[in-house]
């Protein structure tokens, strides 16, 4: 009997010398038995004896550790096919292992997942086959519980300084808030919601999942309007810990003045047409289209006289070019020529042109009168 020879320890047959395990891997107790108490209780497949899915009824989420995940499916049974897959593990022992998972629908709720395992372990190949019973739960998610309750933290109300939002600006500071919970929905953020939209008479009011997310709303409406933001929090209630909870509301006040606007700043230099009320008041004086800007900063409102604005506008005849300062046009109203100042933006070929006839004079426009806001 040679020193090197083994014998299985549960049978006590003698077994043929095994390779030494790699350096710092100990040798599996199971590692010294016969092949033929080796496979006495070999399992290939190690599968759960169920499992369960829950996926929101609502949005389709699904419940995975301690948490909803989007998945982006619909299809539940890929979701089985998924979730079962990633529940079984073969033995570490096997090589060249194949496998393969089909579903048979038992009903809407039911699944029965057959899967097929073969691989090759002592040199000796094997198949087994398991089955593994889903049950789909079909449950409401947290998100689509709090939708449905009407939760929000946050109510971003888009109002404006002394006047109210035209419809222009109000879907715009909506789409505004859409496009920014979206694209934190994008990015997986499930606690990203609104609520609801309300277009009141005032403005539009917008609640919003977190207060963290109503503020970046508020800053993004006055980004692009410019404006201010007043906040305003209320406590609302204690949380289950006693904590105060509060929702914040996020007033977007939208500035008096927009492009457009025909104001006078009354500093004897004539009309201005606003073009820009982002950060300071910029725009163009009518008298001799220099450029004007606003010594307010951003949210303060200068002293100025509402004049119109370049909707009020009206084609007029040009009837004769005077000098560098004045040219005669005819009043659009009664019709007599009137000499008014010349802009550098007025064109001496032009045989009509745009004017604005209000309390202070009649005024010529640019033709083209009101910048895009967003090419600035
Ligand atoms: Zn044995
Ligand atoms: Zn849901």
């Amino acid at each position: 009997m040679s020193e090197s020879r083994d014998f299985c320890p549960r049978c006590g047959d003698p077994v043929p010398e095994r390779p030494e395990p790699l350096p710092g891997m100990p040798r599996e107790r199971d590692d010294v038995l016969c092949d033929s108490c080796y496979f006495e209780d070999f399992d290939l497949v190690d599968a759960p004896d169920e499992v369960q899915v829950r996926v929101c009824a609502q949005c389709g989420a699904i419940h995975r550790g301690n948490r909803w995940v989007d998945v982006g499916a619909r299809d539940y049974t890929d979701i089985a096919i998924e979730e079962v897959s990633n529940s079984l593990g073969v033995h570490l022992n096997a090589e060249e292992v194949r496998w393969g998972v089909e579903p048979e629908q038992v009903d809407q709720n039911n699944i029965r997942m057959h899967c097929h395992f073969s691989g090759v372990v002592r040199g000796t190949p094997l198949e087994e086959s398991v089955v593994v019973p889903v049950s789909i739960a079909r449950e409401t998610c947290q998100r689509c519980g709090r939708i449905a309750g009407g939760y929000f933290a946050s109510l971003v109300q888009v109002r404006a300084d002394d006047r109210t939002p035209t419809t222009e600006e109000a879907e715009t500071a909506i789409e505004i808030a859409e496009s920014y919970i979206a694209e934190r929905e994008d990015k997986g953020d499930r606690n990203a919601f609104i609520t609801e939209v309300n277009r009141t008479p005032d403005g539009p009011n917008i609640k919003i999942s977190t207060n963290q997310m109503g503020s970046g709303v508020a800053k993004q409406i006055r980004e692009r309007f410019g404006g201010t933001i007043e906040e305003h929090p209320t406590l609302v209630t204690e949380d289950g810990d006693g904590n105060e909870v509060y929702r914040v509301t996020f007033v977007a006040r939208l500035p008096r003045y927009t492009a457009g606007d025909v104001i006078d700043p009354e500093d004897g230099d004539g009309p201005v047409l606003v073009r820009s009320n982002r950060g300071r008041l910029k725009g163009t004086r009518l008298t001799s289209g220099d450029p004007y800007e606003s010594e307010f900063e951003e949210g303060e409102r200068p002293e100025a006289e509402d004049l119109g604005s370049v909707e009020d506008a009206e084609e007029t005849t040009v009837v004769t070019v005077e000098d560098e300062h004045a040219v005669q046009v005819l009043d659009p109203e009664t019709y007599e020529a009137k000499t008014i100042p010349r802009p550098d933006y007025f064109d001496p070929d032009a045989a009509m042109v745009p004017v604005l006839k209000s309390h202070s004079g009649l005024h010529i426009l640019p033709e083209e009168a009101v910048d895009d806001e967003d090419e600035e």
